[in-house]
C-alpha cells in the first residue's frame, strides 16, 4: 500500500516545492540548471530560524569535479545585517546564493541559518525562510494580482494590495484598465523591467521572509526608477538578513560588509570607506564607476 502512495506524496512534494520555494526565484535559479539530486535526508527537521544569521563556513564548490569554482569561502551575515557580494563577471556571486537556496551542496565546508547546517533541513522550510528578487523576474499569463499574489498561497485582495502599496506599485495598477485584474505577462499587458521588478518585490513583501537575497539588475534602468526601486528595496531589507549580489557599488554603500568576490576567493572585505582606503581592487570598482556616473550626467 505505501508503494502506491508513494508517487502521490513525490508529486505533493514537488508541487510544494514549486508553489512555497521557487516563488521568488523564477529566473535567477534557471530551473532547468538545477541538480535535482538534492534531497531531504531522512529524518530532516524543519528549520527554525531565530534571529536568521547566515553563515558559511569554508564552503568548497564545484559544478563540475574537477574544477572548483568557490575556493573554502568564510563569511557570515549577522542577524538583520546587509552583506553586498561584488566582483567581475564568473566570480561566483551567482554560485553563492544558489548554494544559500541549496540547489547544490557544498564539496566541503558548510552553510548555517542560526546553527543549523541547510544540508541537514527540510528544503522546504529553507526556501520558505528566503526571498529572492531576481534580476528579471517571470511573469505568469494572469493578471497582475494572481502575479503578486503568487508570493504567498491564499493572500487576500487586501494583502496583495498592501503588498503592491509596499512596493510602489499601487498607482501603477491603479490606471491599468482592469486594476488588478489586468491581465499581464506574454498574452497581456508588457511590464518594464522595472515594473517586473516591483512586481517582485511585492511577491517578496507577501512572503515575509527573514532571509532576502537580493540580485540586482546588471541592465540599468532609467535612474529616476532606480532610485525608487533602491528605496523600496532598502525599506524591505530593513530588520531582514539581507544578502546583496551587487554590480553598481554607488547602490551598497550603506551595507554593514562588503565582500570583493574575484574567482571564487574572496580578494577583499570591509566597508565602503575602508575598502576605499584599501586603494585595492574595490577603490578601482569604483573609480570606473564614478567615471561612468560622470559620463552618463554629461
Ligand atoms: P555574473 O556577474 O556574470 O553573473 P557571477 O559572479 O555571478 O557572474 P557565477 O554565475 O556564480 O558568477 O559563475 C561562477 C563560475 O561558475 C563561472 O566560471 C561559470 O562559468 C561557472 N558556472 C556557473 N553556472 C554553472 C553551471 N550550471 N555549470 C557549470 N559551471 C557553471
Amino acid at each position: 500500500l505505501m508503494q502506491l502512495f508513494r508517487p502521490l506524496d513525490l508529486l505533493g512534494m514537488v508541487y510544494r516545492t514549486i508553489r512555497q520555494g521557487l516563488v521568488d526565484m523564477d529566473a535567477m535559479f534557471q530551473l532547468i540548471d538545477t541538480d535535482p539530486e538534492i534531497k531531504d535526508r531522512p529524518g530532516a527537521t524543519s528549520l527554525a530560524v531565530s534571529d536568521g544569521t547566515v553563515r558559511f563556513e569554508n564552503v568548497v564548490f564545484a559544478y563540475d569535479e574537477d574544477r572548483d569554482i568557490l575556493h573554502g569561502l568564510d563569511f557570515e551575515v549577522p542577524a538583520d545585517g546587509t552583506l553586498a557580494i561584488v566582483g567581475p563577471s564568473g566570480a561566483g556571486k551567482s554560485t553563492l546564493a544558489r548554494l544559500l537556496f541549496r540547489f547544490y551542496d557544498p564539496k566541503a565546508g558548510r552553510i548555517l541559518i542560526d546553527g543549523q547546517d541547510i544540508a541537514a533541513v527540510t528544503q522546504e522550510s529553507l526556501r520558505g525562510a528566503i526571498g529572492i528578487v531576481p534580476q528579471d523576474s517571470v511573469l505568469f499569463n494572469d493578471t497582475i494580482g494572481y502575479n503578486i499574489g503568487y508570493g504567498r498561497e491564499g493572500a487576500s485582495p487586501a494583502e496583495i494590495q498592501e503588498a503592491a502599496r509596499g512596493a510602489a506599485l499601487d498607482e501603477f495598477i491603479a490606471k491599468l484598465p482592469d486594476g488588478y485584474d489586468t491581465q499581464v505577462g506574454e498574452r497581456g499587458l508588457k511590464l518594464s523591467g522595472g515594473e517586473k521588478q516591483r512586481v517582485a518585490i511585492a511577491r517578496t513583501l507577501l512572503k515575509n521572509p527573514p532571509i532576502l537575497i537580493l540580485d540586482e539588475a546588471t541592465s540599468a534602468l532609467d535612474s529616476r526608477t532606480e532610485d525608487e526601486i533602491q528605496a523600496t528595496l532598502a525599506r524591505i531589507s530593513e530588520r531582514r538578513t539581507t544578502l546583496i549580489i551587487a554590480h553598481r557599488l554607488s547602490t551598497i554603500t550603506h551595507a554593514d560588509e562588503i565582500i570583493v568576490l574575484n574567482d571564487g576567493r574572496i580578494a577583499e572585505r570591509g566597508n565602503h570607506a575602508s575598502l576605499l582606503a584599501q586603494n585595492g581592487l574595490y577603490a578601482e570598482m569604483w573609480k570606473r564607476q564614478a567615471e561612468d556616473r560622470q559620463l552618463e550626467q554629461v
